[in-house]
């Protein structure tokens, strides 16, 4: 009963943008900042592919052309995560939805558990910038902290900043060519979300070119006033 009582008031928030906008490195803060938990279907996928399910062996070759994996695949992801108990605290979705029929089964998932979308927001940047982001983009093995090349190089080289760890990952969609078909797939599939979430009297918009600390701070401003 308490668990009910918890799910219903927990709150839901939405990051859009294209690969490269910082949803993960913004959904990061929040879920330090509010203890909201981040949910990355994008993570959720990598995690099938890697302990080879069926979910896992049918998303592989998509995701490494850079297309958006089936519906069906990617909501029975999504919809099992937000199942867990830890989803009691609130959500940030990082990567999901990113089609309307995601959009629409999200709707209904959130019915069904009495929810509500709090707040989508859509994370405006300039797309000739995205491939240079996402090519340079690293993070730390042991505790997933973010880093790029040129822009968050970590302060001893080689070495997070976070935990001291030296093993770092590079996605293997993280190149030039497989970018391409990944912002393609956005601006035809997932960017007519902003009207769909325009529609409904939950979208913001927030300029994600500048640094991160001021972006945070513009997230904070909105998801304060969607909560409240
Ligand atoms: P991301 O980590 O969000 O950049 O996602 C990496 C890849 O996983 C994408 O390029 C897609 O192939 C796949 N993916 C992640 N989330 C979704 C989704 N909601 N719908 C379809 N495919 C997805």
């Amino acid at each position: 009963m308490c668990a009910e009582i918890a799910a219903q008031a927990a709150p839901v928030l939405i990051l859009l943008g294209p690969p490269g906008a910082g949803k993960g490195t913004q959904a990061r803060l929040l879920q330090e900042a509010h203890g909201y938990v981040q949910l990355s279907t994008g993570d959720l996928l990598r995690e099938a592919v890697a302990n080879g399910t069926a979910a896992g062996q049918a998303a592989k070759a998509v995701m490494a052309a850079g297309g958006l994996v089936s519906d069906d695949i990617v909501i029975a992801i999504l919809s099992e995560r937000l199942d867990q108990p830890d989803t009691a605290q609130g959500v940030i979705l990082d990567g999901f939805p990113r089609t309307t029929v995601q959009a629409q089964a999200l709707d209904q998932l959130l019915q069904t558990r009495g929810q509500r979308i709090n707040a989508a927001i859509s994370l405006e940047v300039d797309d000739a910038q995205m491939v240079t982001r996402i090519s340079g983009r690293f993070t730390c093995g042991g505790c997933g902290e973010g880093y790029h090349d040129q822009f968050k190089a970590p302060a001893t080289p080689g070495q997070c900043d976070k935990c001291g760890g030296t093993d770092f990952k590079r996605r293997a969609d993280d190149n030039a060519e497989t970018v391409g078909s990944r912002l393609a797939a956005y601006h035809a599939q997932t960017a007519p979300l902003i009207s769909y979430y325009e529609g409904k009297g939950v979208l913001s918009g927030v300029d994600a070119m500048g640094d991160i600390a001021a972006i945070q701070a513009s997230l904070a401003n909105i998801i304060s006033r969607a909560t409240a």
